[in-house]
């Protein structure tokens, strides 16, 4: 497919300006390019054709199912879209005067109060713009606390081996020493290993639960009880909170501080690099530390963000919960991790689940056995899923599984559509041990077949620069 730039064709035009209703302003030859900018000349037509083809090319939730673990990506309601797209929260501006934004401060406080609510928190922030952003914040607070006591021998923060890999980078990038510990065999926290692990040098402990690999710990109560005995607190990333929303709170398992992904499991969709939202819930005793612009204009301690974050993404949010309430929040929690049991039952016998128990809202697969008997890969099926009209799931991940994959179904698939995915697991099973041949070289039927994802990443064209 052609760039826009290259379907340029001089005059060809589609801006359609008002005509100027204020002074014109020359601007001094100082500030003025000296050449026009080079940008595509296209119709209204061709601009339109050009993106249509565009979306032809990407998977979304709209054109198929996208198991894709630990992202959430389920379908968010219209409805949500369309709030956010009311022109009193459109057109606010950040700086305007508090008597003009009661409407939009209702909003942040009544979200505040739900999300509470349902995290089991007293106080929260919706400055981070992003899950790891969030983190970087919630852990701020706990390092805000102990500095406040004075206890500043606190370095480390302990970190489980199936952690999300944002969780060892925020503790560093918030200055920690990170401590990884390991899962025992059934995939859980190695008690163990958390006590030897525990000391007064730490400060901290980043948990989620249900964990990576999609299993609820059940010792949840005694890891955070041994890491407050310890004088340490305990930090819950709760970015997909699909599992256990309006079920378990964290702040019944003993957690101090919890981010959420509004950009997951709160209608905004996530991926494709939009705006989100990591709001960051805490308990009481660490509320004087939270960045405090949720007002819009209170006095700024920590600020991670401009203003109150972004704003919209709240609003989708609270219209989410307040459509779904009280017994839908709970039934969409139960439907995510009956959807995940289904599937995974399914699928069972032939690709094989890395942990063989009750999962929560995602599962991972192992193809370990299954790659040396057949040479085909998680790769191999991960692409070979795309032919099939089929978004891959989350592959090699986590890192304590080999040859992962990991999906996560969400609660918005019908049973037809898991039925159909299953089908289709089952048929490229079969299809390793024939055929491995085409598998190793799917997709087929795609706009990009393997691309070379090394130096896609090391030497990444991003920019497109006009030839001399
Ligand atoms: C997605 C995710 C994050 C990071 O969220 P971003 O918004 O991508 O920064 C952190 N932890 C877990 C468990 C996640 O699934």
């Amino acid at each position: 497919m052609k760039l826009i730039f290259e379907k340029s064709m001089p005059g060809h035009r589609s801006d359609l300006l008002p005509a100027l209703d204020v002074p014109a302003f020359d601007l001094p030859a100082s500030m003025k390019r000296a050449e026009k900018p080079a940008l595509p000349e296209l119709s209204e037509t061709e601009v339109s054709r050009h993106y249509t083809e565009l979306v032809k090319q990407v998977h979304g939730v709209n054109c198929g199912f996208y198991p894709l673990g630990s992202c959430t990506m389920k379908y968010n309601p219209r409805i949500d879209e369309e709030t956010a797209a009311l022109e009193g929260f459109t057109h606010v501006h950040p700086l305007a005067d508090a008597r003009d934004t009661a409407g939009c401060r209702k909003v942040l406080e009544t979200a505040k109060e739900l999300l509470c609510e349902i995290t089991g928190m007293d106080d929260m922030t919706f400055e981070p713009a992003a899950g790891a952003h969030g983190e970087f914040t919630g852990v701020l607070l706990i390092k805000q606390y102990h500095k406040s006591r004075g206890d500043e021998a606190r370095r480390k923060i302990i970190v489980p081996d199936s952690a999300h890999g944002t969780n060892p980078a925020t503790a560093a990038m918030c200055g920690f020493d990170v401590v990884n510990i390991a899962s025992g065999p059934d995939g859980l926290v190695d008690l163990d290993a958390l006590k030897a692990a525990l000391g007064p040098d730490v400060a901290g402990l980043m948990l989620t639960n249900p964990n990576t690999v999609g299993l609820f710990d059940s010792n949840i109560l005694e890891i955070t009880r041994l890491v407050h005995e310890a004088g340490g607190l305990c930090y819950y990333d709760g970015a997909n909170l699909n599992a256990v929303m309006g079920v378990v709170r964290p702040g019944d398992m003993g957690f101090d501080c919890v981010h959420l992904n509004l950009h997951k499991t709160f209608a905004t969709p996530h991926g494709g690099g939009g705006p989100g939202a990591g709001a960051v819930g805490c308990k009481a005793f660490l509320a004087d530390f939270l960045p405090c612009s949720v007002t819009m204009d209170g006095p700024g301690r920590l600020q991670v963000r401009s203003f109150a974050g972004n704003f919209l993404v709240v609003v989708k949010a609270l219209t989410y919960i307040l459509t779904l309430g009280r017994e839908g929040i709970p039934e969409a929690a139960e439907n995510a991790v009956l959807n995940a049991n289904y599937l995974m039952e399914k699928i069972k016998g032939t690709f094989e689940p890395a942990f063989d128990r009750i999962c929560m809202h995602e599962f991972v697969l192992t193809l370990d056995k299954y790659k040396k008997e057949t040479g085909v890969s998680a790769l191999d099926v991960a692409k070979s899923l795309i032919d099939y009209g089929m978004h891959p799931p989350t592959m090699y991940f986590p890192l304590i599984v080999h040859e992962a994959l990991m999906l996560e179904p969400t609660e918005t698939e019908s049973k037809a559509t898991l039925d159909e995915a299953a089908e289709i697991f089952r048929k490229l099973y079969k299809q390793g041990f024939e055929d491995p041949e085409t598998m190793k070289t799917a997709p087929h039927h795609a706009a990009i077949g393997r691309p070379d994802e090394v130096r896609a990443a090391r030497n990444p064209v991003l920019r497109w620069k006009k030839e001399e």
